[in-house]
């Protein structure tokens, strides 16, 4: 960390302003080799200055640099953005010249790792940064920015801090049991501190897997044979023509996604290969696929079509869907009514067309009903947010798991004590107290170089 980094920080293209952000020791001297006008060496911190870039004598740019010192910056270290006029070339041109004169271009996510090198954020804080810049909700934005601020981080420390205090009696008890005034761990004390802990950990982990929607989305699949209206179920919802709606059997042989959004929650639509038995290769393996993703999905939308007779391959599909979460869409309603719907009778059964969108809003509701949308985007609780998190957590219950089991075989307590630490510690690699490199490389890897 040595190292002066420099990234373009605004996305490259044609636009009004660029940003392009430096952070390291060298950040102002860097940039003040570039630069005519005040001598960013001795401006005071947190201050915009207007000048222009020159390569040599050639003037590239008039830019304003906001000038930022250690610590009170993104990454604690002194930290430089360039204002500069929007464009690829001028933008590049501006990095490049940056580059030759000390700087290093930023790997991806690299300033925020920065900041939690440098302790200003932690780890759940660090992902929260990525959630906001990927949130296309409100309620994406506002989870995302809660955890930004440390929701998680304070709820994480309470919740070890509690732990610690558990730890502390133990050891008092082991080191020094001839003191009379402390209170005296028996396994009593300990069973109802572990019961609570565990207690409130389950409903954690209960509420983060209820609430992780918000951020994964719910990932939909419409299956059916081919010409029920698939397609053009799909382009209904999404409201644009994405999938090739045609009449011939088999149009749509690769897998066609969309996203819409419910209460804020997204839905990410796929729709399959028309499920049929086929010798055409090329649909063969999109029909395979549907068929891999029904079992991934958290929602099916069956397809039948209700001017029709039910088909063996409908009976197929209504019988490979029947345990996963799924909706039943008699499309075709504004047709004469062919299906024997009496067989649907346990099922959840929607009456549909494309035509005049008949049907759209109560599969909405439906949705919005068998995962309880309203309330998630209401209750305002904290929550872990992805499965790095809440894996960990399951750990760390299982440990404490081990640690009541320990109490009720009459265990030694320092052994107890091991459980318990364990849980303290892998509590503390949701924060970042404890990581290794893999980890580290593995999160920021999917942000933004210049973030
Ligand atoms: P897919 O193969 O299941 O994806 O089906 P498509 O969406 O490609 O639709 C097949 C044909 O059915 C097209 O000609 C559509 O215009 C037509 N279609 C789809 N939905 C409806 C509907 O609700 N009513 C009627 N009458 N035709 C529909």
């Amino acid at each position: 960390m040595d190292d002066t980094i420099v990234a373009i920080s605004t996305a490259l293209g044609v636009g009004a302003i660029s940003i392009i952000r430096l952070s390291g020791k060298d950040a102002i001297s860097i940039t003040n080799k570039v630069f005519k006008g005040k001598n960013l060496n001795e401006v005071e911190s947190h201050t915009i200055n207007y000048g222009h870039i020159y390569d040599k004598d050639e003037l590239i740019d008039e830019v304003l640099v906001s000038v930022m010192k250690s610590p009170k910056t993104y990454t604690k270290e002194d930290v430089v953005e360039i204002n500069c006029h929007g464009g690829i070339n001028t933008t590049e041109k501006v990095l490049e010249l940056l580059i030759l004169n000390g700087a290093r271009l930023a790997e991806p996510g690299e300033f925020t790792k920065r900041a939690f090198l440098n302790g200003r954020i932690d780890l759940t804080q660090s992902e929260a940064v990525m959630d906001l810049i990927e949130s296309k909700s409100n309620l994406e934005r506002k989870e995302a920015l809660k955890n930004v601020e440390g929701r998680i981080s304070k709820l994480i420390d309470e919740y070890r801090n509690k732990i610690m205090d558990l730890i502390s009696h133990i050891e008092v008890n082991i080191d020094y049991p001839e003191y009379y005034d402390i209170e005296i761990v028996d396994d009593d004390k300990v069973k109802i501190s572990l019961e609570e802990l565990i207690k409130e950990l389950k409903k954690l982990i209960k509420e983060s897997e209820d609430k992780e929607i918000v951020t994964t989305g719910i990932k939909t699949i419409i299956v059916g044979r081919p010409n029920v209206g698939k397609s053009s179920i799909l382009n209904s919802l999404l409201e644009y023509d994405k999938a090739i709606v045609t009449d011939i059997e088999g149009t749509t042989r690769d897998i066609v996604e969309g996203n819409i959004y419910i209460d804020g929650i997204h839905l990410n639509i796929i729709d399959t290969a028309g499920i049929r038995k086929t010798d055409n290769v090329v649909e063969q393996i999109g029909v395979e696929k549907s068929l891999s993703l029904i079992d991934e999905a958290d929602l099916v939308l069956v397809v039948l079509n209700g001017n029709e007779k039910l088909t063996d391959l409908d009976k197929e599909v209504l019988e490979k869907t029947k345990n996963k979460t799924n909706i039943v869409l008699i499309n075709k309603n504004d047709l004469e009514k062919n299906i024997d719907d009496k067989v649907l009778e346990d099922r959840v059964v929607i009456s549909t067309n494309t035509t005049n969108m008949h049907g759209l809003d109560s599969l909405k509701e439906k949705i919005r009903e068998l995962f309880k949308l309203d309330q998630i985007s209401t209750n305002d609780y904290t929550y872990l947010t992805n499965t790095r998190q809440i894996s960990l957590a399951k750990k760390a219950l299982q440990s404490l798991e081990n640690a009541k089991e320990g109490t009720k075989n009459n265990d030694p307590i320092d052994m107890i004590e091991i459980d318990i630490k364990n849980a303290f510690d892998l509590l503390g690699e949701i924060v970042g107290k404890n990581y290794s490199d893999e980890i580290l490389d593995n999160l920021f890897r999917n942000f933004c170089v210049g973030k």
